[in-house]
């Protein structure tokens, strides 16, 4: 019987997508709280700065491209910091649960008998919808939202139903996808989505950094290309694409104060 007196806590925390107004009251609570702070890329300085001066930080990942701590030995990680009965913040960029292997770590707690808590973050989606004026859904164009991730374990396109996804009028939102861009609009396309549906490609969505290229499925990996646009970005397709035209808001800020985002690592 583990004594769960003797044993610390794990939070699993969405840090949302990097700028550290979008973080949740919750989560700053829980970072100036924290003993021990893990946290990996797309999280970046002015977010760690919540966070006690006496907290231990751990940097578990790198910038995209390049190895990552294996999954494992974070989650051995989380339960080594919290059976020395340390409040342990485990730090995700955007949402725990959306293509944050959160899961996974929540799993490996309570194989553990590791008490945790789940703090939902402002996924890259709704932060990129809202900061580039692309409403997910709108009434009357697009009543459904998915989620995707344009990257499989092996780095290459995962095996998805491309047939319903592009026979579908809603919104797609690709996670991950800047390599595999010319592949998504090819798949796409070949199976029956116009090429002038309207796609943006969004980077560091909500930061200075942000960088919004609009095109077709036909012609958004040139586009892109011509841009040479860095991780993490953000792929959105659908006819919604299109309000941007009248919302968008956030680009023409000039006088807008936020921290650059040199410290964004992917
Ligand atoms: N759990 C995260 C996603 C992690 S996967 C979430 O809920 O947002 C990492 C991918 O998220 C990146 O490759 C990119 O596609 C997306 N992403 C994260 N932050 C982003 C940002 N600020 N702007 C654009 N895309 C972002």
């Amino acid at each position: 019987m583990i004594n769960t007196s003797q044993i610390g806590k794990v939070y699993l925390v969405g840090a949302g997508p990097g700028n550290p107004e979008l973080l949740t009251l919750k989560a700053v609570r829980l970072l100036q709280e924290a003993e021990v702070v893990i946290y990996d890329r797309l999280i970046g300085k002015e977010i760690l700065e919540f966070a006690d001066s006496n907290a231990e930080l751990i940097f578990v990942g790198k910038a995209s491209g390049h190895h990552t701590l294996p999954q494992p030995k974070i989650n051995t990680l989380l339960i080594q910091k919290a059976k020395e009965n340390k409040r342990v913040v485990r730090l995700k960029g955007g949402d725990p649960f959306i293509f944050g292997r959160g899961g996974e770590e929540a799993l490996a707690c309570q194989e553990e008998g590791i008490p945790f808590e789940v703090v939902p973050g402002v996924t890259a989606a709704t932060a990129v919808g809202a900061y580039t004026g692309i409403p997910l859904t709108h009434r009357g164009t697009s009543h459904l939202v998915t989620f995707i991730t344009g990257h499989s374990a092996k780095g290459k396109l995962p095996n998805l139903q491309w047939d319903l996804l592009a026979k579908s009028t809603h919104t797609l939102v690709f996670y991950m996808g800047l390599s595999t861009l010319p592949l998504i609009a090819k798949e796409l396309m070949f199976h029956g989505s116009p090429p002038d549906t309207p796609t943006a490609v969004v980077q560091e969505g909500s930061l200075r950094g942000q960088k919004t290229v609009v095109g077709t499925l036909a012609n958004i990996t040139e586009q892109v290309g011509q841009q040479q646009l860095h991780p993490p970005v953000l792929i959105i397709v659908g006819e919604v694409v299109k309000f941007r035209e009248w919302m968008h808001w956030f680009e023409e800020q000039s006088s807008y104060e936020m921290p650059e985002s040199p410290t964004l690592i992917a």
